[in-house]
Order: structure tokens, then C-alpha cells, then sequence
């Protein structure tokens, strides 16, 4: 009896195992096969499997799933219908940053790029690839161990938005790359509308009584933040990668990388081919110029990018794209149009835009009401009048450009444009300095646009970057009174908040958390979010490097200024019009009592120092210790200077393993140290 009951309950136990064994096999193999499936359907475009028969496969997985919840995988093909919702996606820092790319508009541009490159490099022996610039939005995708964990937009290059659970939808992303590929890697690809989707979409929405969607780039970028991911699987999106980044050292070349990342299931277009001089790059572009419309996604150009990732490195980034790629753009589509008034903008600066308002016309698959004239000059130029018949053209640029003015169709009691006199806001005479393309209103302190403006500024993303807090509630708080500068946000309080228009407490507490935050920027944020005339995010950067506080910068004189590298004259001049003014002082006094920081932290001055001043080093070669990138840092954060080619001028040579033959030959030639990367650090040490 008992013996029976033991038998009885083992094999109960080794069925119930034997069960649970074959769920969770049956997982697996299910995972593979609908992973399988939609490769096939997805990214080869040839379905192996009817739409029923998924469905009744996938079903089967989510019931195995939902008994099995210790299976769980974010990666499973369940995963990818959605119905997480994001309420607000969380900012994070790219590992690598996400450069933009330089453009060319001819042959010679494209000539002089390769000529830069064989100089740099040293050498004429540089293949390129050719690909065709994807008009979508750039998507970065991280894999760890094999597997997708992450999907971040490209922002402003250096941190962007997390989505990831909105990308898991696209079914043409292979969350688990098969293969022999590397494992720990970015995908940077872009996330389009394909023409055919896109229509659908539209027919859908106009049956619906909804207003039809613009055009596929801005519909694709605005699936990436919609709140339920659900509605993103819905959308029949799609990502073409263009770039893998790793430090796996398994590929030798970019076409390589993307080969094998095709073979491992990512959609890398078939159209990307391989050149050996820029001869053959424009055959590509001639070939794709005419033959674009074919394709089933919208393209706005070609990218060519250096084949060979050593060279790659070598080559290098400015402060904003790298050297080894270059954007090729395709002619601009026009069309011609009435001129009904031209009207005058202020700006944060005061700087007046004049714009012209235009007989709304179709256009590269947007609706053109309006297109900026830049200044006086370019009106003079045009010779412009309201009126006339105009030639508009649309490159990749979201604001239209005028291009001519269509003379044959100029009405007869015309009358020439005489350009603003006074601020259109303000009412005050405008001026306009001597050099100077543009019209200022000088009324700083009493012109809304510009007060508004200028808070704007201080408060985005990469000056104060305050969250919470956003131009139109801005304009709300100086309509109310609550704020006239920057500086007066510091003071705000909760309860001053509440009570105004669409404001919730959590909204207001937010607000007030964000500002409270933003007095840990670092002194070279602020520097450029005082919005002080010229000075951009970079030169802010060099000045807050040389001056290292607020109060140096403003005491410093026309020459001290002007002997710093890249500040010319009138950036000079405006940083001494800045600091002679008696409100700017007061501004600067409170904000210093707020807390905020003008003077680069003791932190980040310990890691500096003039070891290497005056000193020029040009960089060459793969590196062990350093990445190529700290090792520019250091260089630059004890006061040398990096340049990207050798030459008279230049100090020393870090020199790598592989550096190339050519540029081991010009260095010996002119008689320049070549150092190692450990003489480096004992140079710094
Ligand atoms: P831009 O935004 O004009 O600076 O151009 C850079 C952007 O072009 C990148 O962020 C990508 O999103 C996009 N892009 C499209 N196709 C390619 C491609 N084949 N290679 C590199 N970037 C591309
Ligand atoms: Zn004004």
C-alpha cells in the first residue's frame, strides 16, 4: 500500500516535471520559429507561414508564457505587440555620441573631401561606401550579450530618449541577432514610414474624419514617443541600419560590419555598394538620383563614409560630425508661388528675421506657408516684392528657402520693399552695426520676444536643461508677473504656481524641483545659457576652460579676450558689451546668490593643468590605455591642443600601433617627436 503510494506519487511527480520540461521547451521552440517567421516575413519580405497560422502559434506561446511567468523574456515574440505605456520616457547619455553629418552639394565638394582625407591620412588608397541617406528618425539600438536591451533616439547627439518598449514592436529588428556576430555592440540605423504604409495610414485616418498625416518622416519620428506602445505596433514602421559600433575588433571594414549584421538578421538595405574613388561615388549618386522615386521608403541623399574602420579612426570627429562621412544631398524640389506680405520676427538676441508669407503651396510632401529671408541683404539681393511670383525649394531643411524671384511675373504698379524700420514688438528704431547682416531691436530689456526669449534659452535642454518647465508657461509666468528675467525663477515658489491657468500641484512641485536641480549645471552650461551674443555651446565651452569663472571672464579686456583661441573680434566685442552693462551685473549677482554655478568646479580643476601649453599633438594609431577620445581629453584638459594633422606646428606625436606609413614619413621628414602613448602619460603624471 505504501509502497503503491510512493510509486503513484513519483510518477506524478516525474510527469508534472516531465510537464513543466516540455513547456518549457515548447517555449522555446516556439520563440524560434515565430522569430523565424517574422525574419522572413519582416526583413526578407516572403512570408512562410499564413497570418492564421501565426496567430495560432503565438497564441499557444502567450498561454505557455502566462503559465510560466519564471520564463518570462522582454525579447520573446509576445513581447512585440505592445500595450506598455510610457508616460514620460527617460533621458540617457549615448555611450558613444551620435554625430550629425557634413554636407556637400557638388562634385568639387565631394573632391575636396577625399583630397582632406588623403592628406590627414597620408595616403590615396581610401575606399568609400556608398548608402542612401534614409529620411526618418536615427535610432540607436543596444545589444548586450546577443541581446537587444535598449533603444535610445538620437536627441542632440549626446543623450536622447529612451523608447525602448515603443522600438521592441518593429518587427524588422531582430531582438536576438543570430550568428556568428559580435555580442556586445549599437545598431544605428533609421526608423521610416514606408511610402505604401504610410498611404494606408492616411486613407485610414481620412475614413476616420481625421485630419491626414503631413508626411512619413514626421509621422515616423512622432510613433516613437507616442505613450501607448500598442498603437506603435500598429503602425507599419521599419528600421534600415546604416551603422554598427562596437569595440569588438572582429570587422576590418564598415561594409564588412554591415554584411555580416545583415546576416545576422538586421535590415541593411541591398542598396549599399562599395567605391574606390569619388568618380564612382557619383555614378552611385547619378544612378539614385533618378532612381529614388522607385523605392519604397523616402530618401533625401547619400552618405558616403570611408570603408576602412582604422582609417575611420584616424580621421576622426570635428565638433559635430566625423571626417570619414559626408552627406551628399539630392537636388531640392521647387515649385513657384505668390508673395502676400512680408513679415518681421524678433529673436531671444533681438535679431530681427525677415519672413515671407506665402500663397500656401504643396511641397515635398508638406504644405509651404511661410519661408524665412534671412535679412536686408538677401531682400536686396532677391530684390523681393509683395506681390511677385516666387521660386521656393525645400532641401532637408525644415524651413523652405526662396531661391528667385519669377521677373516675368512681376505685376506692373509693383512697389520695391523697404525694409522694417522699428521693432515690430517694440516699436524702437532698429540698428544694424557695421559688418553686421542683421537688424537688431536694442530695447534688451523692454521687448516681450526678446525677454521671453531669452529665459527660454536659459531653461533648454542644453543650457539650464530645467524640466518642467516649457516656453509656453514661461510665457505664462511673465504674463503674470511672476518673473521678468532668468534669474527671478530661483524665487519662484510653489504656491505662487498653483493657482495659475493648466498648472497641477504635481506640475508646479516638478517646476520647482527642475529649477532647483539646474544650480548643479556645470559653469560652462551656464555660460552658454546666459545667452550672451555669439557665444554658442562651443565657444562657451572654450571660454569657461580659459576663464574658468564668470568673474574673470567679465573682467577680462578687448585683448586678453581676443588672444584666447577662436575668439575673434566679434565675439569679443559682445562679451565686453555683455559685461558693461549694468543689469547683466545685477543679473550675475543674483544668480551667484542663488547657487548657481559660475566658476568650473574644484572637481574639474583638479584634472587640470598647463603641463602641455603651448604644445600641438597630432594622435595616430590604435591605443591600449587610453581610447583615442581620453587621450584628446587629457591632452586638451592639461592645455595642449589636438590637431588632426601633422605639420610645421606640431609638438609632438602620440604614436599608436598601425600608424600609418605615410605619416610615420612626413613626421621623421620635418623632424617632430613621435611619443608612445605610456611616454604620454608620463608626460601628464
Ligand atoms: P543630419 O541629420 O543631416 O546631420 O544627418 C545625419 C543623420 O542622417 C543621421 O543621424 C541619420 O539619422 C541619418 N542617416 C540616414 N541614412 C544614413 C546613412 N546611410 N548613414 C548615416 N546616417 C544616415
Ligand atoms: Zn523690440
Amino acid at each position: 500500500m505504501n509502497e503503491f503510494i510512493i510509486y503513484n506519487f513519483l510518477k506524478l511527480k516525474t510527469s508534472f516535471l516531465q510537464l513543466n520540461m516540455n513547456a518549457e521547451e515548447r517555449i522555446y521552440q516556439l520563440r524560434e520559429e515565430l522569430n523565424l517567421h517574422t525574419y522572413n516575413y519582416y526583413v526578407l519580405d516572403n512570408a512562410t507561414i499564413s497570418d492564421f497560422e501565426f496567430d495560432v502559434k503565438l497564441k499557444e506561446l502567450e498561454k505557455l508564457e502566462k503559465e510560466n511567468p519564471q520564463l518570462f523574456d522582454a525579447n520573446s515574440p509576445t513581447q512585440r505587440v505592445g500595450g506598455e505605456i510610457t508616460k514620460n520616457f527617460e533621458t540617457v547619455t549615448h555611450k558613444n555620441r551620435m554625430y550629425s553629418l557634413d554636407n556637400s552639394y557638388s562634385k568639387d565638394d565631394l573632391l575636396d573631401w577625399e583630397k582632406r582625407i588623403h592628406k590627414v591620412l597620408g595616403t590615396d588608397e581610401v575606399a568609400f561606401t556608398c548608402e542612401l541617406k534614409y529620411d526618418g528618425a536615427s535610432i540607436n539600438l543596444t545589444f548586450e550579450n546577443g541581446k537587444f536591451v535598449k533603444a535610445v533616439t538620437r536627441g542632440d547627439g549626446f543623450q536622447g530618449d529612451d523608447v525602448t518598449t515603443n522600438i521592441r514592436t518593429i518587427k524588422s529588428i531582430p531582438l536576438l541577432p543570430n550568428g556568428d556576430f559580435v555580442s556586445d555592440f549599437e545598431m544605428r540605423g533609421e526608423i521610416v514610414l514606408p511610402l505604401d504604409g504610410f498611404r494606408k495610414m492616411n486613407e485610414e485616418r481620412l475614413q476616420n474624419g481625421e485630419e491626414e498625416y503631413k508626411n512619413p518622416r514626421n509621422t515616423a519620428s512622432g510613433s516613437l514617443k507616442l505613450q501607448d506602445s500598442a498603437e506603435v505596433a500598429k503602425r507599419p514602421l521599419d528600421c534600415l541600419l546604416y551603422q554598427m559600433v562596437t569595440s569588438e575588433r572582429k570587422y576590418k571594414t564598415h561594409f564588412e560590419s554591415l554584411e555580416n549584421a545583415r546576416k545576422a538578421g538586421f535590415k541593411v538595405p541591398e542598396t549599399i555598394s562599395l567605391a574606390t574613388s569619388i568618380d564612382e561615388v557619383f555614378e552611385f549618386v547619378n544612378y539614385w538620383d533618378s532612381k529614388r522615386h522607385y523605392l519604397p521608403y523616402e530618401t533625401d541623399g547619400v552618405v558616403i563614409k570611408v570603408n576602412n574602420l582604422q582609417q575611420q579612426e584616424e580621421l576622426g570627429y570635428t565638433a559635430k560630425a566625423p571626417r570619414w562621412a559626408i552627406a551628399y544631398k539630392f537636388k531640392a524640389e521647387q515649385v513657384s508661388t505668390v508673395l502676400n506680405e512680408i513679415t518681421y520676427q524678433v529673436g531671444r538676441t533681438g535679431a530681427i528675421t525677415p519672413v515671407a508669407n506665402l500663397e500656401p503651396v504643396q511641397l515635398a510632401g508638406t504644405i509651404v506657408k511661410r519661408a524665412s529671408l534671412h535679412n536686408a541683404d538677401q531682400i536686396e539681393k532677391l530684390d523681393i516684392r509683395v506681390g511677385d511670383t516666387v521660386f521656393v525649394e525645400k532641401g532637408g531643411e525644415i524651413i523652405p528657402k526662396i531661391i528667385a524671384v519669377d521677373f516675368t511675373k512681376r505685376p506692373q504698379n509693383s512697389i520695391p520693399t523697404k525694409y522694417a524700420t522699428n521693432c515690430p514688438e517694440c516699436n524702437t528704431a532698429l540698428v544694424r552695426t557695421a559688418g553686421d547682416a542683421k537688424h537688431y531691436c536694442p530695447n534688451e530689456f523692454g521687448c516681450a520676444p526678446q525677454i521671453t526669449g531669452r529665459i527660454q534659452h536659459f531653461i533648454s535642454r542644453k543650457a539650464m536643461d530645467i524640466d518642467g518647465l516649457g516656453g509656453e508657461t514661461v510665457d505664462l509666468l511673465r504674463k503674470e508677473g511672476l518673473i521678468e528675467n532668468y534669474s527671478d525663477l530661483y524665487d519662484l515658489k510653489v504656491e505662487q504656481i498653483i493657482p495659475l491657468e493648466r498648472m497641477a500641484e504635481k506640475s508646479a512641485q516638478n517646476m520647482i524641483e527642475g529649477i532647483e536641480k539646474s544650480k548643479e549645471i556645470p559653469f560652462e552650461k551656464v555660460l552658454f545659457a546666459l545667452g550672451i551674443r555669439f557665444v554658442g555651446e562651443t565657444v562657451a565651452k572654450k571660454l569657461a576652460k580659459h576663464f574658468k569663472s564668470i568673474d574673470n571672464l567679465m573682467a577680462a579686456d578687448f585683448e586678453t579676450l581676443i588672444a584666447v583661441d577662436e575668439i575673434g573680434d566679434r565675439i569679443a566685442q559682445s562679451i565686453i558689451d555683455f559685461s558693461n552693462d549694468l543689469g547683466n551685473i545685477q543679473l550675475i549677482n543674483r544668480l551667484k546668490s542663488c547657487g548657481v554655478q559660475l566658476q568650473v568646479s574644484a572637481e574639474s580643476l583638479e584634472n587640470q593643468t598647463d603641463k602641455l601649453n603651448g604644445n600641438i599633438f597630432v594622435v595616430s594609431g590604435v591605443f591600449h590605455r587610453l581610447s583615442r577620445n581620453e587621450l584628446k581629453k587629457a591632452i586638451e584638459d592639461n592645455g595642449g591642443k589636438v590637431s588632426s594633422s601633422i605639420s610645421k606646428k606640431t609638438t609632438y606625436i602620440v604614436a599608436g600601433d598601425n600608424m600609418g606609413p605615410s605619416k610615420l614619413a612626413k613626421a621623421q621628414d620635418l623632424g617632430i617627436t613621435i611619443i608612445s602613448e605610456q611616454d604620454f602619460i608620463d608626460m601628464i603624471n
